[in-house]
């Protein structure tokens, strides 16, 4: 691959359908890259495999596109590409598009985003894509969040993105009122512990939040419009500095 390309991940592995929506809206662009996780890793966070042995397999996407499942995490795929496994920089990463939303505090879980964080510490421009829908099984259910996926990649591409900095974008079910520049908002979590004998699952409902307050991610999905969010990995609570400065810590 020796044109400029765009590589694409994702975090429910190299079969999932989104996956191949992404992969599919990509060539638009020109050249792809399918570099992805060989099983499903969401929720993994932004995990780095060390002191293990990574698998590395070459596998045919079903639309006939080549791609490399890699034994690892989401962001090991764009880590691993970044150390020569795969020609790099590309122009652009996209992660996705994930089976559910990825909003709020989901971010540091998601596989999806921190695929896209990866990117950014490796100084590619990269965008998670999140279909706010976890019952999409099908390419064609993700017809319209790659299309979306396509408006955002040709700004991103002509405009780039600063340093660290990434695009989150969640895509609401069904068709969207329109697009919405948005911050995070407050996630509810609804997790539960369930025991059984020596072992034990965390299960429960899937989460909720604060879904009126305006101009937030979880907002404007709930008001059925695509949500856009600029994401920076400096993660300093900037206001705070100056009261912990104010505590005297002394030695
Ligand atoms: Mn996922």
């Amino acid at each position: 691959m020796t044109e400029p390309h765009i590589l694409v991940t994702n975090d429910d592995g190299v079969d999932a359908a989104g996956l191949l929506a992404l992969a599919e809206a990509m060539r638009a662009f020109g050249a792809v890259d399918v570099v992805a996780p060989a099983t499903n890793q969401s929720a993994c966070g932004h995990k780095k495999t060390l002191f293990q042995d990574i698998a590395v397999r070459e596998v045919r996407l079903a639309n006939g596109m080549d791609a490399l499942a890699v034994g690892g995490s989401p962001a090991d795929c764009i880590s691993l590409a970044a150390m020569g496994l795969r020609p790099f920089p590309p122009r652009l990463i996209v992660s996705g598009i994930n089976r559910g939303e990825n909003m709020a505090q989901d971010l540091t879980y998601s596989g999806t985003v921190t695929a896209a964080l990866e990117g950014a510490l490796q100084a590619v421009p990269a965008v998670a894509f999140s279909l706010a829908a976890r019952d999409a099984e099908n390419v064609a259910d993700y017809a319209i969040a790659a299309r979306v996926a396509q408006v955002v990649v040709r700004y991103v591409l002509a405009r780039r993105l600063p340093p660290l900095t990434i695009l989150n974008v969640n895509i609401p079910a069904g068709t969207p009122k329109g697009i919405r520049v948005t911050r995070q908002g407050v996630r509810i979590y609804l997790d539960a512990l369930v025991r059984n004998g020596e072992t034990v699952r965390i299960e429960g409902e899937p989460p909720t939040g604060i879904l009126d307050e305006v101009g937030t991610d979880l907002w404007a999905i709930a008001q059925g419009y695509v949500s856009v969010t600029p994401i920076h990995l400096d993660m300093t609570a900037h206001r705070f500095i100056a009261d912990v400065a104010g505590w005297d810590l002394v030695l």
